[in-house]
């Protein structure tokens, strides 16, 4: 049997990073399987819809390396994969179900409900449960009475009456044999007022039609399951096989949240992670490879990936780690994707871009240096612009009081060569530093901190021949003017 997964969003906006970590899981499962990784949207909440959030998460996963085989836009034999363009199929189901009595009609106001509540909570229940005999609904009156409501055009929702049985028994692939007991599960909307489903009986309809094999998701959805497999048995419908992820954590085990951390890839994206980092990081979020790797490709992943090794315990989102994952994939980029992913944030920052040429020797020069793409932008954009601010540490203890003097003369010395290489730069600026009888590192200094506002950075005089002859004089005069000491 052909192994099909589903990554099944709500179109909230953007991709959470759990949203990640569960696309990575149900696809690197299907990859290695030979399987089928789809996409579907559940969007059948019309209160939370956001305009253009199918794109933003499609685009959102194509950066990650999450090519789905099924979905809106790669049209299969069991679409369309959007939920609101599937009612039809919602309401025939539960009209079987209605027709059955396995699901009823309820035409409880929110007030009528609020006050349920409130006398269950005062009456110390164990846990609030929906009352099919004080309420309102086709369970406890008669069939006129009901044709009689709903001719009035009062406002109605069917629910699933889940069967007298004092346990519900589950399996996860993870987590073994579970058992929920009666009182923890009510008797669940399946369809609402406006005619549309509740994120419950869409999802066990689509399961079912679009063939899934296995459910991987995210721990808040196992309360869940009970009220699932009422349905999958009332429809006589194999139950796919299942498994739950463990929460994803802030650094105080606390869930994960916007408060201390971003948590939408896009964030990521934009600050400058590189895709290869963030997937490498959440793959280890809630699995492990069972040996002391940490450093995987995406083809790595798929070969080392399995459900067993999937934790039960929360994981906790560092994101020092992040960084470092970081860190080591932009060093291990060419330079060229390297300078790909940065273009971005240099066009944001709005440089004057040189040629690819020279823009790829640049970042060549800073590779070794970054931990974000970004900062090509940030700690290099003296590439691309005169400095307007000088370390001023290194200007308080380096630049001397002779130092603005010797700024100048270099900058004439600079213009008068002919050639303006690295290797005429270095002789030029020990012949310079020669001439006065001075060491050369003080005259590094006044060169580098003059041309970049920096104490430290890439190779003084490689980064001197991109930056150019013409700026690097005119740089020396600026910050001559600038840090001037008497
Ligand atoms: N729409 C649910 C979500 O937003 C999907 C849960 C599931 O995978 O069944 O996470």
């Amino acid at each position: 049997m052909t192994v099909r997964v589903r990554f099944a969003p709500s179109p909230t906006g953007y991709l959470h990073v759990g949203g990640l970590r569960t696309a990575l899981y149900n696809y690197l499962f299907a990859r290695k399987h030979g399987g089928v990784f789809l996409l579907r949207i559940e969007d059948t909440d019309r209160n939370r819809y956001v305009e253009g959030a199918i794109e933003n998460l499609i685009e959102s996963l194509r950066w990650c390396g999450l090519d789905f085989d099924e979905g809106p836009g790669a049209e299969g034999d069991v679409g369309p994969y959007i939920q609101s363009e599937r009612l039809e199929m919602y309401q025939r189901f539960a009209q079987q179900l209605l027709d059955n009595d396995q699901a009823y009609y309820a035409f409880d106001t929110a007030e009528e409900l609020a006050e349920m509540r409130t006398r269950q909570e005062q009456a110390k229940v164990p846990s609030v449960h929906y009352e099919r005999d004080t309420m309102r609904n086709s369970l406890n009156h008669s069939a006129e009475q009901v044709q009689q409501w709903m001719d009035e055009g009062q406002p109605y929702v069917v629910r699933l009456k889940i069967p007298d049985q004092d346990v519900f028994k589950m399996h996860d692939l993870v987590r073994g044999d579970i058992e929920f007991k009666r009182e923890h599960v009510d008797d669940q909307i399946l369809l609402k007022s406006d005619g549309f489903p509740t994120y419950h009986l869409a999802s066990v309809v689509d399961d079912h039609h679009m063939g899934i094999t296995h459910i991987i998701r995210g721990e808040e959805w196992l309360s869940s399951v009970p009220r699932h497999l009422v349905m999958y048995n009332y429809f006589g419908w194999e139950v796919p096989k299942m498994v739950h992820l463990p929460l994803l954590l802030n650094k105080d085990k606390s869930k994960l949240s916007k408060r201390q951390n971003d948590v939408a890839v896009e964030d990521y994206r934009t600050k400058g992670y590189l895709p290869e980092a963030l997937v490498n990081f959440v793959a280890l979020l809630g699995w492990n490879p069972g040996d002391n790797r940490e450093e995987f490709t995406m083809d790595e992943l798929v070969d080392a990936f399995s459900v067993e090794r999937i934790n039960k315990s929360g994981a906790v989102f560092e994101l020092d780690k992040l960084k470092w994952f970081n860190k080591r994939k932009v060093h291990e980029l060419s330079v060229s994707e390297l300078t790909a992913q940065a273009r971005p944030a240099l066009e944001e920052a709005g440089f004057d871009l040189p040629s690819d040429e020279t823009l790829e020797r640049i970042v060549g020069l800073l590779q070794e240096r970054l931990t974000l793409s970004n900062e090509v932008a940030t700690l290099g954009s003296y590439f691309f612009q005169d400095p307007e601010e000088y370390d001023p540490k290194a200007v308080k203890k380096r630049w001397k009081a002779d130092s603005s003097d010797l700024a100048r003369e270099f900058a004439d010395t600079l213009e008068g060569l002919e050639s303006f290489d690295a290797a005429s730069i270095e002789a030029a600026l020990n012949a310079f530093a020669e001439e006065r009888e001075m060491k050369a590192g003080p005259m590094f200094v006044v060169a580098r901190l003059s041309v970049s506002g920096m104490s430290g950075g890439p190779d003084l005089f490689p980064m001197m021949e991109v930056i150019g002859q013409e700026a690097c004089a005119r740089r020396l005069r600026l910050a001559a003017d600038r840090l001037q000491k008497d």
